[in-house]
């Protein structure tokens, strides 16, 4: 199964790089994937998943949880402002934190529910002007402008350009969590996630490597 074989990856990452056994969270992302294929991860005993719209994975989730038992959630896609409600509804944890205006009404709504998932905020490594994310320059001041507002933080995500080696960006990150003192880092996809646990990865997003190729169609 494909899930034994990424879990037996990731854990042995994590001893070539001298981290302890268990310190990487393998994010099983099942975006667009066919629901057999969900439920077959599932039915492996696998419990944490990530999804990138609030919408699909309100449509899956409730029933499947239900079904299966207690499923920690991740966002890992862009969030509009307007469905952070239903995101908070719906979600353990938050990786894409990228912007003043989200970070302010995710505090109004974390205040009134005195309930906070986990955030991580994104970094645009690449500078890519299609991409989420806060840019580099922008990270420290933003970390803090959360902080300011009660947001606690676990840690920084990015997802490094296609076509160029990761390496270089899961430095960047890893070296911009640690002045700011962060312990989470959320990186590392199917094609690059053992290189991201060398470089420190707490939290791993991989889905086509689990699944299958995702058709959109
Ligand atoms: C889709 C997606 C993934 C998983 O990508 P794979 O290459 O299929 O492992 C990871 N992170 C984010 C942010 C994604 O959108």
């Amino acid at each position: 199964m494909a899930l034994d074989d990424i879990l037996t990856r990731i854990r042995k990452a994590e001893a070539a790089a001298g981290r302890r056994d268990g310190s990487v969270t393998l994010i099983a992302v099942s975006k667009v994937q066919p629901l057999d294929r969900v439920e077959a991860v599932l039915a492996e005993g696998h419990r944490v998943f990530g999804e990138n719209y609030v919408q699909e994975a309100a449509g899956k989730w409730p029933d499947l949880r239900a079904r299966f038992g207690p499923v920690r959630l991740h966002m890992i896609g862009p969030l509009q402002t307007n469905k952070a409600k239903p995101a908070l509804d719906l979600f353990d944890a938050i990786h894409t934190l990228d912007r003043p205006s989200l970070a302010d009404k995710l505090a109004r709504l974390v205040e009134g529910q005195g309930r906070c998932p986990e955030l991580f905020v994104q970094v645009n490594t690449g500078r890519e002007p299609q991409k989420a994310g806060v840019l580099p320059e922008e990270a420290d001041a933003f970390v803090a402008r959360c902080r300011d507002l009660g947001l606690p933080l676990s840690g920084l995500m990015c997802i490094p350009p296609e076509g160029e080696p990761s390496g270089p960006h899961f430095a960047l990150l890893r070296e911009m969590a640690a002045r700011n003192g962060l312990n989470g880092l959320s990186m590392g996809m199917s094609a690059d996630f053992e290189d991201a646990i060398a470089h420190g990865a707490t939290h791993v997003r991989v889905g086509s490597a689990i699944f299958g190729a995702r058709s959109y169609g």
